[in-house]
């Protein structure tokens, strides 16, 4: 088998010309049709209308989640998506032939479960595959066997490997998830709301105020639910753990740099280390960075078939949720359009939106437009300056989307195998294979050391690598025997030092200095890899239309969330512009594959279109 995909690797190589290993890629995005991601339509969906009731600016999954909503209430909508391919930043792309990856995200756990349910996404083709166990974290060590740090749901085998660097850290571990899992559960009803309108509150109309009352429930139901936590878990807390000290507790965890918390918890450094990448994944920020800590809870806060914080892969990768939200979006009526550009949004006379402009200079008419681009194409780029006020335009400019973040897709030709786990002869997936493999993660001094780096403006020398091979779980992704590795690492600056160019050689520098890294841990990686596409910062700025790279839309600090997300006062999906909302990342609550921004956005918008 392993011998089939050599040879076939031999033949692509042969083909694609390994003489720079950039180019090895040009000329291979296939098109969208061969995936299946432009959705097919009959009858009158082909044709796009000039009116509906509702435009969405962008088909990534908030804006085909809020179609689907609308559509689904008798809002008639459309979907423009200027890409050649529907999701955004939750997309399967035939980047090598025959290797098919989840080109930007790669994991699913944070979608709101009421949106799986709502939409039928199961009977809309939806498949998850959980992992467990879910985290390996392999070490560099001067032994023969080095060790390495398997996470998993079954406790006890858990507690065994952690137990192997502090026995003290192994006890501790039960009572961490569920103390974490705890304001995790708190946090869980605000996320299916708009937050709180204060200005509302203030000085609105009674109908108004009583309607922001309304939305001060899920605060107050946040309150309780760290209350009803507390007291359900009362037998399993530490003596003496109770209401009046937990919640500074977890004002701490919000507000702290990761690194003190977990200080507090445990003293054995892999622990730490791969406890803390989730605390700044796409933050462009060290564990020693205050507010680190709900970066992770924002990690830990999803499901996946009923287990919280479980993350899986989605089979045939990420671009086939987008494919399910979609078709359930269409099922219900909803007309979706790939390569549609909008060029503006058209204002009528008195302010309010009226639909968009397209590139190609067609007019669609719309009561309700709802914008799944990120606030800064929104707002800076799409809509008419003199429209806005000048403190919300300075606001929005001012969002932070300082990014990390540089994704490298990688076809090989057989699986890793690890010096701390090496491969049966027979090189089939290990339990470890299916993992999320943290490398040069045997201490949090590491992710800070990389992350200095590039605060001077120089990609890391070292860099933290969450590697995934999703095509242990999901086969289809690649030739039998091939697989495709999906490498997540951080951190890149967006801007180099001196003002260099992210040019040819600089992509494939940093991309060498990763493979060089990943061949320590497991030699022989470099002689399998196939293909690379390496897409830093302004790459995923410029493919993607996410601003500086953010992969959340802008960081997700806690001056940018909730009440201030993209800007205080306008954190309620409405814009300064009557009828124009935001429906994506950069609205509460945040980046991730969550669903949430479209689904809330879509309940306010059709709020206001039933009192139109
Ligand atoms: C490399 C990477 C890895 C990630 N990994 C994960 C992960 O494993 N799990 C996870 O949960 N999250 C992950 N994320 C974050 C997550 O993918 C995003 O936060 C989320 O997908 C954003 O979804 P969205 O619908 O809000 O916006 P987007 O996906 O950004 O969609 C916006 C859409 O608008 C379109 N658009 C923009 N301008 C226009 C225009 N003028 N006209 C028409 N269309 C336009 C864009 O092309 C795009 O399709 C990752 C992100 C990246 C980049």
């Amino acid at each position: 088998m392993a011998g089939h995909c050599r040879a076939m690797a031999a033949r692509l190589r042969a083909w694609l010309g390994m003489g720079c290993p950039s180019c090895w890629l040009r000329g291979w995005h296939r098109s969208p049709g061969l995936l299946g991601a432009r959705l097919a339509h009959g009858g009158a969906a082909d044709r796009l209308q000039q009116e509906y009731d509702a435009v969405v600016i962008g088909a990534g999954h908030n804006g085909l989640v809020a179609a689907a909503y609308l559509q689904r209430a008798g809002v008639r909508t459309v979907v423009l998506e200027k890409r050649h391919v529907l999701g955004g930043a939750a997309v399967t792309e035939e980047i090598v032939p025959g290797f098919k990856f989840s080109r930007a995200s790669y994991l699913l756990s944070l979608l709101r479960p009421q949106i799986y349910a709502e939409l039928e996404l199961q009977q809309h083709g939806l498949r998850v595959l959980p992992r467990d166990p879910y985290s390996f974290t392999p070490l560099l060590e001067d032994r023969s066997s080095p060790r390495s740090l398997l996470l998993g749901h079954n406790m006890t085998q858990t507690q065994q490997q952690i137990a192997q660097f502090s026995q003290k850290d192994a006890q501790a571990y039960p009572e961490y998830e569920a103390f974490m899992g705890g304001l995790v559960l708190a946090l869980d009803p605000l996320l299916d709301a708009p937050p709180v309108d204060t200005a509302a509150l203030g000085q609105g109309s009674l109908l108004q105020r009583l309607r922001a009352l309304q939305a001060l429930r899920p605060l107050l139901r946040a309150g309780a639910g760290s209350w009803t936590w507390c007291r359900s878990h009362a037998a399993s807390a530490p003596p003496g753990l109770a209401l009046g000290w937990q919640l500074p507790r977890y004002y701490e965890v919000l507000t702290a740099p990761i690194s003190k918390i977990l200080d507090q918890w445990f003293e054995s450094e892999p622990l730490k280390a791969t406890l803390a990448t989730d605390a700044v994944i796409g933050a462009m920020a060290s564990p020693h960075t205050p507010g680190s800590g709900y970066v992770l809870l924002h990690h830990v806060m999803g499901e996946l078939e009923g287990r919280r914080g479980a993350w899986g892969y989605v089979a045939g990768g990420m671009g086939a949720l987008s494919q399910a939200i979609a078709c359930a979006a269409a099922a219900q009526g909803a007309h979706i359009f790939a390569e549609k550009a909008v060029c503006h949004v058209l204002l009528g006379r008195d302010g309010r939106a009226q639909g968009v402009a397209l590139q190609d200079g067609t007019e669609v008419r719309s009561k309700l437009v709802l914008s799944n681009a990120s606030p800064q194409i929104t707002f800076l780029e799409l809509t008419p300056q003199e429209q806005l006020p000048k403190d919300f335009i300075q606001r929005i400019r001012q969002v932070d989307t300082r990014s990390p973040v540089t994704k490298i897709n990688v076809a090989v030709d057989r699986l890793p195998s690890f010096l701390a786990a090496p491969n049966a002869r027979d090189g089939q997936p290990l339990p470890h294979h299916q993992c999320s493999i943290h490398l040069n993660c045997e201490g949090t001094h590491l992710l800070h050391q990389a992350f200095t780096e590039a605060t001077h403006g120089h990609p890391s020398s070292r860099p933290m690598i969450e590697l995934c091979i999703p095509s242990v779980l999901d086969p289809g992704l690649a030739p039998q025997g091939c697989h495709v590795v999906s490498l997540f690492t951080q951190y890149t600056p967006f801007k180099l030092a001196g003002g260099q160019p992210w040019d040819e050689h600089a992509r494939n520098a940093y991309a060498d200095t990763v493979f060089d890294c990943i061949e320590a841990y497991a030699p022989g990686f470099k002689a399998s890899v196939i293909g690379r596409d390496i897409l830093t910062p302004p790459d995923l700025e410029r493919i993607f239309g996410l601003p500086g790279g953010n992969i959340f839309h802008g960081g997700m600090s806690l001056d940018q969330l909730y009440f201030a997300r993209p800007a205080p006062s306008y954190s309620g999906y409405r814009s300064p512009v009557p009828g124009l909302y935001l429906c994506g990342s950069g609205a509460h609550p945040g980046g991730g594959v969550m669903g949430a921004a479209g689904r809330n956005a879509a309940r306010v918008a059709l709020e206001d279109f039933r009192r139109l």
